[in-house]
């Protein structure tokens, strides 16, 4: 359906440069099995996760839709030691495999699943001053990125990496969206580039079928 060269330029990168481990593969196989959607990021955006948080040295990361937990491992696992990980998941029974996925990983120490409404949970972890978190990840309902990115910022500091995915809506004509999602996310694109305290491109990212989506990657400036 995609582009067959984009596919394969995907397929090129796991093969060199993504090879995934047996929690990892074991993690999508069981979702699979489960009958959980095929949602989570892809491995080449995983091991991207990955070196972002890695460079960025985190001792605290924030996650904003969990699902079975894939994302989850790949960013804990680039925690700096003593690092923790929060992650926010409305549906009890993904957040429930997620943390047996997490156990299997062996990360269960330094990864915390929340289970509920991250449109309420973000606003009690902002009173309870427990921020601010050096990565910030958001993956959940694409209609709510604007809701999730302001309460993101309050949870951040100069410095802070806020990431958000799946910024390229389907359809052919870019810009021109085919559904409400669609709609939401070219407006909260224009919204993430124009906004004062950040620095923003998005990263194009080959994802199922050689689709091309994006990757947003957004630096909360050091001073306005
Ligand atoms: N980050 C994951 C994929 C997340 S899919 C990965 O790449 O591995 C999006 C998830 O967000 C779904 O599991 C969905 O249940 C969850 N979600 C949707 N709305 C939410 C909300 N309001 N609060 C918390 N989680 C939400
Ligand atoms: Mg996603």
């Amino acid at each position: 359906m995609f582009s067959k060269r984009n596919e394969h330029i995907q397929d090129y990168i796991h093969q060199l440069f993504v090879k995934e481990d047996e929690t990892l593969a074991f993690v999508r196989s069981h979702a699979k099995e489960l009958g959980i959607p095929d949602i989570h990021v892809p491995t080449n955006v995983g091991k991207l996760l990955y070196l972002i948080a890695k460079t960025q040295k985190c001792h605290k990361i924030l996650e904003v839709g969990t699902l079975i937990g894939y994302s989850t491992i790949w960013l804990a696992r680039a925690l700096e030691p003593q690092g923790k990980l929060i992650s926010l998941e409305i549906d009890p029974k993904r957040a429930q495999i997620a943390q047996e996925h997490l156990k299997r990983a062996g990360l269960n120490h330094c990864v915390e699943i929340r289970q509920g409404n991250a449109l309420e949970l973000l606003p009690e972890m902002i009173q309870r001053h427990e921020g601010p978190f050096d990565l910030i990840f958001i993956d959940a309902d694409k209609t709510n990125n604007q809701a999730y990115l302001i309460r993101a910022l309050q949870l951040s500091r100069p410095g802070s990496l806020i990431l958000v995915d799946n910024l390229m809506p389907k359809g052919d004509h870019i810009g021109t969206p085919s559904n409400h999602e669609g709609v939401s996310i070219y407006q909260f694109n224009d919204y993430l580039a124009r906004h004062p305290k950040l620095e923003t491109t998005l990263i194009p990212t080959v994802v199922h079928q050689g689709r091309v989506d994006c990757l947003g990657l957004a630096r909360v400036k050091d001073s306005i």
